[in-house]
């Protein structure tokens, strides 16, 4: 009596790929459409055993989170690629970038008073970098 719900639950409804039990046929549909289970897969024809559906998300947030920091960033203005967002703040910080993005600056603005009337078309850290490269030269 105690047993009648286990009695009803098709032992075909499990995934053996996952090691997880699903009540019903659609879900199960659902279930073989999911990365979580084409990655268990893959496992299982390497002869690993399952990941739960928690530590798979995570391995594939760890995986964004290290492809986002690994993208390369495009300095437009020196023409040059950087390996990353770190390699490209690190970048635009160089007194050669710095030059450059004041020569540009010179270009756009005749005087000082111009560039004050620009700033609006700045970004209020560029025109702390080009202020502070203003008063060096
Ligand atoms: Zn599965
Ligand atoms: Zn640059």
């Amino acid at each position: 009596m105690s047993n009648d719900y286990e009695d009803e639950v098709d032992e075909t409804l499990q995934c053996n790929a996952c090691v997880y039990e699903i009540d019903t046929a659609q879900k199960r549909n659902l279930h073989y459409k999911t990365e979580w289970h084409r990655y268990n897969v893959k496992r299982r024809c390497a002869g690993l055993g399952p990941l739960s559906e928690r530590v798979f998300l995570q391995k594939v947030n760890e995986i964004k989170a290290q492809s986002a920091g690994t993208q390369a960033v495009r300095c437009e203005l020196c023409n040059l690629n950087c390996k990353n967002q770190r390699a490209y703040e690190a970048h635009i910080r160089t007194k050669k970038h710095l030059g450059k993005e004041l020569n540009k600056a010179r270009q756009v603005c005749v005087s000082f008073d111009l560039l004050l009337e620009n700033h609006s078309s700045f970004s209020f850290s560029f025109l702390l970098d080009i202020l502070f490269c203003y008063f060096l030269i």
